[in-house]
């Protein structure tokens, strides 16, 4: 029986155990947490339930199928809602538009604002779904160890009909020249980690999933599909270690001989890391790394984040929804001050996020359940609990400007998160919340590689490596290492 080792147990690290595990491995999982999830964490505390991390549901196809895998669907684990609108966004003039949860109504929305909008908005999903199904069906399913994999008449021939040399708001601006729907249209690429201007317009197949395939919440929350995936996992047989992180990997004749954890020596045939992938690197002898600390340096992070999680003893206004994107300050401002001028951010965009709006489950009865997010750069060192709470200042008065209720005369719970956590918490390189960005440079064969470039028998998955970040990219990520890893195994 083949064995591995899975550094960390996020989505990326238990997909792979599933996959290995289905096919006969002998998989051990070690996290140096006491949960699985990575950054998909959730705490219970004075009746409150809060998702540490991912809040939107996006691709619920992704999940389905991973399911499937197993023999299993989605609603064996829990119920799917989808949410209309799918979200708010809070405009400067203190307009707000709900977005109507269906192409259709939206296209009608904004026919208001630009007049044929809805037309074009026809025309932007119908590329966007074209290059969703050919990136989900095969771009994502590539390792990325060689430009080879690329070598195929079909691909080559579409490369210019994905847009890859154009970036998302160039790509935007051909379709609409409203700047509120240009923004609206280049939201759902801010979870690829950087500025619209910098990701390729093949990213348009997220508008596709935000458009056409909605937003939706698990009930329950968003731990719910790591609660069905170690489900999945140990009725395989895969060991779960919690509590214990892996220190070091003792490399001899270029393969990793033990894993050594805080409590334990572990023998396996192959490790793979679902950790940082800096991080693990730290874990070798320098001369064993694929990557220097000038490569790490000179990589383009995504954000981080300064967080809130705070309970509430009384119920927000009827007109706030699930999510709320106050895009009510400077875009470019904010953007500069993440990625080209890292500091902290002046007047930062936000999002709030109230899932006790769909999920009575998640807060005490006649309480509200908050989850506030500001984006900063990663690798900033100043996130002081002072800091931390100037800027829970600013969202309070913002929500109260625009809303006309204050959240700080209610608060029986509050919790801030923020760059130095991830660091201590989950050893994020620069305290990242969403790994390397996705920007040209960085795509596919250009990310870190999925296998070490120096050790024969240890291999990276996650958020640092292909195909990037965010859960659906996670559970694909696992997966693909899983199968690289068996067609190795077999030759
Ligand atoms: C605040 C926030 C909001 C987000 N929102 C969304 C969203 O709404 N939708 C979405 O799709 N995605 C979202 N994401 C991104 C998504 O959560 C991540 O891309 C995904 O969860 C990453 O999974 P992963 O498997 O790569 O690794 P991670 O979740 O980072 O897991 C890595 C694991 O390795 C463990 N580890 C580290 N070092 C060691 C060690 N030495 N020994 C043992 N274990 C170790 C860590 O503790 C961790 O559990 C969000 C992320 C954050 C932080």
């Amino acid at each position: 029986m083949k064995s591995v080792a899975i550094i960390g147990s996020g989505f990326s690290s238990i997909a792979a155990a599933c996959f290995l595990a289905k096919e006969g491995w002998a998989v051990t999982v070690i996290e140096k947490n006491s949960m699985a999830g990575g950054r998909a964490q959730v705490y219970q505390e004075d009746g409150f339930t809060f998702d540490m991390g991912p809040s939107w549901y996006w691709m619920p196809d992704v999940f389905e199928k991973f399911y499937n895998n197993f023999g299993y669907t989605t609603t064996d684990f829990y119920k799917l809602k989808r949410l209309n609108p799918s979200y708010t966004v809070v405009w400067s003039n203190k307009e707000e538009w709900k977005i109507p949860a269906t192409s259709k109504a939206l296209g009608e929305f904004l026919n208001q604002y630009e007049e044929g909008a809805s037309k074009k908005l026809e025309l932007f999903l119908k590329q966007a779904g074209t290059k969703y199904s050919i990136g989900m069906n095969d771009l994502v399913t590539k390792p990325g160890m060689s430009v080879l994999e690329f070598f195929n008449r079909d691909f080559i021939k579409g490369i210019f009909n994905l847009d890859v040399f154009t970036s998302m708001k160039k790509h935007v601006a051909k379709y609409f020249r409203n700047k509120k729907i240009q923004l609206l249209m280049e939201f759902p690429v801010l979870f690829l980690g950087a500025s619209s201007d910098k990701i390729p317009a093949l990213y348009s197949l997220m508008n596709y999933a935000d458009i056409e395939l909605g937003t939706w919440y698990p009930m329950g929350g968003m731990h719910q599909p790591v609660k069905a995936m170690q489900r999945i996992a140990e009725e395989l047989g895969v060991k779960f270690c919690f509590n214990e992180s892996v220190k070091e990997l003792i490399v001899e004749d270029k393969k990793i001989t033990h894993v050594i954890t805080t409590s334990n020596i572990l023998k396996a045939d192959t490790v793979i890391s679902g950790a940082d992938y800096h991080f693990t690197e730290s874990m070798l002898p320098i001369e064993k790394r694929s990557y220097t600390s000038q490569y790490w340096n000179s990589r383009v992070m995504a954000p981080s984040c300064i967080l809130f999680y705070i309970g509430l003893n009384k119920k927000l206004p009827e007109n706030i929804t699930h999510h709320t994107l106050f895009f009510d300050t400077d875009f470019q401002q904010h953007s500069n001050e993440i990625y080209d001028n890292p500091t902290m951010p002046t007047d930062p965009l936000f999002y709030m996020c109230c899932p006790s709006k769909t999920d009575h489950t998640v807060a005490p009865e006649g309480g509200e359940n908050l989850f506030l997010l500001i984006p900063v750069a990663a690798g900033l060192t100043n996130d002081t609990e002072i800091v931390r709470e100037q800027y829970f200042h600013k969202m309070a008065d913002r929500i109260q400007s625009r809303y006309g209720v204050d959240i700080r005369d209610s608060i029986v719970h509050k919790k801030s998160f923020s760059v130095s956590n991830f660091i201590s918490t989950y050893n994020a390189f620069k305290g990242n919340a969403y790994g390397l960005a996705n920007t040209l440079m960085q795509t596919s064969i250009l990310k870190p590689k999925i296998k070490s470039k120096k050790i024969s028998n240890l291999y990276y998955t996650g958020q640092l490596s292909v195909p990037g970040p965010g859960v659906p990219p996670a559970l694909i990520s696992g997966e693909l290492v899983a199968k690289y890893v068996m067609k190795e195994s077999n030759n």
